[in-house]
């Protein structure tokens, strides 16, 4: 999960990585009065998810509260490479003698983490790195080890921070450091971090990534999601615990297993071709149980989706059999009918694998209008597709 800039300033003041303080407004008389508590001055800066808001005029400096009212007024709504400002950060500003970037990453290619930092900051660091390279050092952090005052001093060396900005370079990336392990991050950038005039070091914009796996052991992190940008559709599956990622096509899916599911998904987009185009409308992966809750909480969701116009029940029978599953799908029809949600999609049920031959007549015996049976993946994925067609 991407963080606001807002969000991650937040973080690294609660770590103690020196911030100037800053408070996120969604209107623009509101600056007025947080520009007058902020001394007066302040910078104003768009609060959407992506890098270059400098550049596509999204930080203005304001130098009294009203003009921090019409600056605030320019930037609210407006549209930065496809993302709407809804939100503006007030921040005291800064007298900048020197901008520098750090950040720290998970290097998945290398299994390791990584720091890098460049005493060319504050501009696009993929430039940076495309057109002068030696300009960016990078340096591999063992996870078991960390950010030691020695592997600091080894970053802020290799990157060639002035000698008197050193020490607090070397205490800023040690801070840092705890942020991207007490946090579970993947990342934590820091573009610009800069000198200021009277020689202060301090982290102007931050850009943090965290990891979703760690939400059960990071509970203050819900606070973060961003209620306003999530698809109603994964929000709702997510409430009923299931591994639901909404797509863009028309075929709704529900399998067992990870593996399964996704295979799945390519079954159904190739057999897609021959019937108008027709592709994966979501992924969703009942899991093990595949009990007659889960399967109704599934289909409910996938048939709550507009774009859906059949769905691809793919089970293959393990530890639980399909005897259980079908029961659970019929259940499932049942207990949906019951709470008045009509099931007006066709049904492609192929199941195999441990007691197949029961589950199968489990479900020709129940004979639902909609239901469908195939015993082949391909073949029940081009009958899905097919229908989806239609
Ligand atoms: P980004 O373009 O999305 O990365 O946004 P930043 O927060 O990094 O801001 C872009 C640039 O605005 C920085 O590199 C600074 O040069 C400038 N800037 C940001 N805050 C201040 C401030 O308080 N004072 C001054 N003078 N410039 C600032
Ligand atoms: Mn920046």
């Amino acid at each position: 999960m991407d963080l606001f800039e807002y969000q991650a300033r937040d973080l690294f003041a609660k770590h103690g990585v020196p911030v100037l303080a800053g408070e996120v407004i969604d209107t623009p008389e509101a600056a007025r009065q947080v520009t007058a508590e902020l001394g007066g001055r302040a910078v104003v800066k768009a609060q959407v998810k992506t890098g270059g808001r400098g550049k596509a005029g999204g930080v203005k400096l304001a130098s009294d509260p009203d003009d921090a009212v019409e600056k605030a007024g320019q930037i609210l709504g407006m549209d930065i490479k496809g993302h709407t400002v809804h939100k503006v950060m007030l921040a005291q500003t800064a007298d900048i003698a020197d901008e520098y970037y750090v950040s720290y990453l998970l290097d998945r290619a290398n299994r390791t983490f990584l720091a890098m930092a460049s005493v060319e900051g504050g501009m696009d660091i993929e430039e940076v790195a495309a057109t002068k390279p030696e300009a960016l050092a990078k340096i591999p952090v063992d996870a078991n080890e960390g950010v030691t005052e020695a592997k600091a001093r080894e970053i802020v060396e290799a990157a060639r921070f002035p000698a008197e900005i050193a020490d607090q370079a070397v205490e800023v990336l040690q801070t840092l450091w705890t942020v991207f392990v007490k946090e579970d991050a993947l990342l934590v950038e820091v573009n610009p971090l800069v000198k200021t005039a009277d020689g202060k070091v301090l982290a102007l914009d931050g850009k943090v990534s965290l990891d979703e796996n760690a939400e059960f052991r990071q509970p203050d992190h819900v606070a973060f999601e961003d209620k306003a940008a999530a698809n109603p559709l994964e929000a709702a599956a997510k409430a009923k615990g299931l591994n639901y990622v909404k797509l863009d096509g028309q075929v709704g899916i529900i399998g067992n297993g990870a593996g399964l599911v996704m295979s799945t998904l390519d079954v159904v987009a190739y057999a897609g071709e021959k019937h108008s185009g027709v592709k994966p409308a979501n992924f969703l992966d009942i899991g093990g149980g595949a009990s007659a809750d889960v399967m109704a909480n599934g289909l409910e969701i996938i048939l709550g989706d507009p774009d859906v116009r059949s769905v691809f029940v793919n089970v293959f029978g393990g530890i639980t059999a399909c005897d259980a599953v079908a029961n659970g799908i019929v259940q499932a029809l049942e207990l949906l009918r019951s709470k008045g949600e009509d099931v007006t999609k066709p049904l492609v049920v192929r199941l195999d694998g441990n007691n197949a031959e029961l589950g199968r007549k489990i479900l020709s015996d129940a004979n639902h209008p909609l239901v469908e049976q195939v015993d082949t993946m391909d073949g029940a994925a081009d009958r899905a597709a097919e229908l989806a067609a239609k």
